[in-house]
């Protein structure tokens, strides 16, 4: 929180003006961080697309703030070179196809249809997904960019194969026996949702996106003095070395939560098992993470020096 006038004022960013982000911009930025990353927004003209699009955003900022807290690279992709990120936010009124919600070299696309409730929940039920929200599409279009940024051309990805299975599997075959036939019937002692188990690229997606989902929890939880014993051991859930003291303080805090959900009749707040194959899985997400975050602030601090 920052004041907009007077002494210390911070620039808001410019998309404040729609109402749909409240963060701040700096070096004479027209805009934030977060919203510097559109490339293509919904149609304001639309009847419903400018709540929409604030729905979309606040997902997305609260993403954007795991990244930066987790220590990834978070920049608009640039004109000379295709390494940053942009998004494109879609209706199929002005597609001619439907629109496909995904990733592709840096591009994340989201169907705005998304930010409305009976859409996405029916294609929650449709899909037999446990949990389906912005802020999850968000954490699991990033993890294939992430993938293909932190892990694809490094010395990693024979680990990583080993571990999720050779992503140069054929994906469209592997869709459509998923589609077709259903995930294996001991899929949760494998992977983390059904969908994982659809294809390796998938897996590690979905296992990474639950990376983000335990860290950005186990903050909030600790801010509001949810601890508990084990997570004395957490400070900063973003920055922990310590993986298994992580995993060991948000079970049960989950378990909790998801009683007092119950208690509510709403549905679990994290309606999944953590089977120890995907403990192993989450592990190696968390070593892939921490490594890059050390080598970008080391680049930061010896451009600093
Ligand atoms: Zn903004
Ligand atoms: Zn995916």
């Amino acid at each position: 929180m920052a004041p907009l006038f007077g002494d210390g004022a911070i620039a808001a960013c410019g998309n404040r003006s729609q109402f749909v982000c409240n963060w701040a911009t700096e070096d004479g930025q027209a805009l934030c961080k977060s919203c510097r990353l559109d490339s293509v927004i919904p149609n304001l003209s639309f009847q419903g697309n400018p709540e929409r699009w604030r729905k979309i955003e606040q997902a997305k900022r609260r993403v954007i703030y795991d990244l930066i807290r987790l220590g990834l690279p978070v920049e608009p992709r640039g004109a000379s070179d295709g390494l940053g990120l942009t998004f494109h936010f879609l209706s199929a009124d002005l597609t001619a196809a439907p629109v496909m919600t995904g990733h592709d070299s840096g591009l994340v696309t989201l169907d705005i249809a998304e930010a409305d409730d009976d859409v996405r929940e029916q294609r929650r039920t449709l899909m037999h997904e446990p949990y389906r929200t912005l802020v999850g599409h968000f954490r699991h279009e990033l993890a294939h960019y992430y993938f293909e940024r932190l892990v694809l051309h490094s010395s990693d990805i024979q680990a990583c194969r080993f571990i999720f299975g050779d992503e140069r599997a054929d994906y469209q075959e592997a869709l459509q026996r998923h589609y077709q036939n259903g995930a294996p019937p001991d899929w949760q002692q494998h992977f983390i949702s059904a969908y994982a188990s659809s294809h390796p690229y998938e897996d590690w997606a979905e296992t990474f996106a639950h990376f983000v989902h335990i860290v950005a929890t186990m903050d909030t939880a600790l801010d509001l003095g949810f601890g508990g014993k084990i997570s004395e051991q957490v400070a900063d859930p973003y920055d922990t070395e310590d993986f298994d003291a992580l995993i060991k303080a948000f079970v049960p805090i989950s378990e909790k939560v998801n009683e007092i959900n119950r208690s509510m009749g709403q549905p679990d707040m994290y309606p999944f098992v953590l089977s120890d194959e995907v403990k192993g899985k989450l592990h190696f997400i968390h070593m892939i993470v921490a490594k890059n975050a050390r080598a970008i602030t080391q680049q930061d601090h010896n451009a600093a020096a």
